[in-house]
């Protein structure tokens, strides 16, 4: 799986029915729609034909764009469903693109999920958020994850990155000196939150794929771990004090 940042006009790989692209809303959006442009335009995305044009004014007969009023609802997926009962001519695509996906109720990802692992012939998902942290677990480990701002690269190479990414012990002494000397804030924490999910996610699936139970235990546990931390996000102030509790959490995986 590609984690790496992608530029904004990188093809990303179709063949995955889910995909899902982190970054600014405005980010994802043109990636979205470039990525659409792509697919569905004869000249691979020239951004001036009548196709071009379409998708980008949300117009074109093969996507479906959806946008939470607040959080979204079961009957705002409604469509999503209805369509789902075509049956697609071969070589015919259909995209959905789900707008903020933060903003997905767990009832509402629950009723996607089948779809979004196994849909009918030609039909993909593109799921767009601000923060991976924000995505309920079953969809997110359902896609293809796609970093569009360049700090989920910068936050891997952050001095506290390394002592989140192994449960195997790290001197506390020298993890108190790094988080010292790092002067995290609690935005900063919120990012790094982040990027560190990212990886475990990665490897999750590595772990799955290589049928490694006590690696796969191990990255459940820091993913639940992680996810947790975002919920908590450290107050005003305590950033030290959040990634302290979070080192002796991760160590005692
Ligand atoms: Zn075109």
């Amino acid at each position: 799986m590609d984690q790496s940042t992608e530029s904004l006009t990188s093809h990303i790989d179709t063949t995955i029915p889910a995909h899902l692209l982190i970054g600014s809303s405005d980010a994802a959006y043109k990636r979205a729609v470039i990525l659409l442009q792509q697919q569905l335009c004869q000249e691979n995305g020239c951004g001036g034909c009548s196709t071009c044009r379409m998708i980008k004014e949300q117009q074109h007969a093969s996507v479906l764009w959806f946008h939470p009023e607040k959080n979204y609802t079961r009957d705002q997926l409604d469509p999503l469903f209805a369509q789902l009962a075509f049956e697609l001519n071969t070589n015919e695509t259909f995209f959905f693109v789900i707008e903020k996906a933060d903003f997905l109720t767990a009832a509402c990802a629950n009723s996607l999920l089948k779809s979004v692992e196994e849909p009918p012939r030609g039909y993909h998902f593109l799921f767009l958020a601000e923060r991976l942290s924000g995505v309920v677990p079953t969809i997110r480990s359902r896609c293809a994850i796609h970093h569009l701002s360049v700090n989920a690269s910068s936050y891997r190479s952050h001095p506290l990155f390394d002592f989140f990414t192994s449960t195997t012990f790290h001197d506390p002494a020298v993890f108190t000196k790094a988080l010292d000397q790092s002067g995290i804030t609690e935005r900063e924490s919120v990012e790094l939150i982040d990027a560190l999910l990212s990886h475990w996610i990665e490897a999750y699936r590595t772990a799955l794929m290589a049928e490694n139970t006590q690696s796969i235990s191990e990255s459940t546990h820091a993913i639940d771990l992680f996810s947790e931390a975002h919920s908590k996000q450290p107050m005003p102030g305590s950033s030290k004090l959040f990634w302290r509790d979070l080192f002796l959490e991760i160590k005692a995986i």
